[in-house]
């Protein structure tokens, strides 16, 4: 197999110096600082595991002969997913907002796991589903997009709707440009199913400090004033520089109930 990139792994990031460990695991944590006085920064740690509930999690997405993690199958009608039989959780989002780059280094401790893209215009979009071992499914959907077919809508409203098993979605956006008007669509769509989710903002190696920090606090009281399902803590997640990524990981384990408890730290 290939090998993992760069702190893919927590024994990686520990070796770095500390305001950077802090940057690459909890990059909402290290904006902080930088936040007028006064601003309410509750939202930014409701999940803050510690160390040893990050390596726990860690040991879920590190595959061994013990414990396969595998794709499992594609579908494009609900009639054609694999079983309801595992905690689930999926990843939805916009063409391009960093979707396959994300799961790739969720999975990144698993490199014989194959991250399918399919972008080819025209062709068929599907969803992928992958199997970590006998504790939870993950889904990748279909990216949409502004001329996304009717077809694909009810393929992914149905899926949300019915899928029994589906314990949380994680809703993409990226983080350099903010909510756009397709991520208003996808919102609704949950907030009407009543279903719970959680908004990831990707790329944030990309953005200005300023910048991430105007679009971070946007977004969190667009949550607060607009929501009722949304996790009020955004998730911050650069796939090239890995931050979040162990994170988000620990959050994963955590909504399909992997975790026994999730300490204060
Ligand atoms: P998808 O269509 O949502 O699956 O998006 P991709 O994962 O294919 O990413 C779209 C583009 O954004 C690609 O050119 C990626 O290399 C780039 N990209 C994705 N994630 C990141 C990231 O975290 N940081 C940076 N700098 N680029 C990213």
């Amino acid at each position: 197999g290939r090998a993992s990139p760069p702190l893919a792994a927590l024994s990686q990031v520990l070796r770095l110096e500390r305001s950077r460990r802090t940057a690459i695991v909890f990059p909402l944590q290290k904006l902080e600082r930088y936040l007028a006085p006064g601003t309410d920064t509750a939202p930014f740690r409701l999940f803050q595991p510690g160390l040893a509930t990050l390596q726990r999690a860690e040991a879920l997405f590190r595959s061994d002969r013990g414990h396969p993690i595998d794709y499992v199958s594609s579908a494009v009608r609900m009639d054609h997913a694999p079983p309801p039989a595992l905690p689930e959780v999926c990843f939805i989002g916009r063409s391009n907002v960093g979707k396959s780059s994300l799961i790739r280094a969720l999975f990144s401790l698993a490199p014989e796991v194959e991250v399918r893209v399919s972008k080819t215009p025209g062709h068929t979009k599907k969803m992928n589903f992958f199997k970590v071992g006998k504790y939870f499914t993950l889904v990748d959907m279909p990216g949409y997009g502004y001329r996304a077919p009717q077809d694909f809508v009810e393929m992914v409203e149905a899926y949300l709707q019915e899928r029994h098993n589906l314990k949380r979605t994680f809703l993409l956006v990226d983080g350099v440009v903010g909510l756009q008007k397709t991520d208003h669509i996808a919102v609704e769509m949950l907030e009407e199913f009543g279903i719970p989710y959680v908004m990831v903002l990707t790329k944030i190696d990309r953005a200005s400090r300023g910048l991430l920090l105007k679009n971070v606090l946007e977004i969190q009281e667009f949550v607060k004033e607009n929501t009722q399902g949304c996790f009020p803590q955004l998730f911050l997640v650069s796939s090239v520089e890995f931050s979040g990524v162990h994170l988000l990981r620990c959050f994963v384990a955590h909504v399909t109930g992997n975790l026994p408890t999730v300490e204060a730290s």
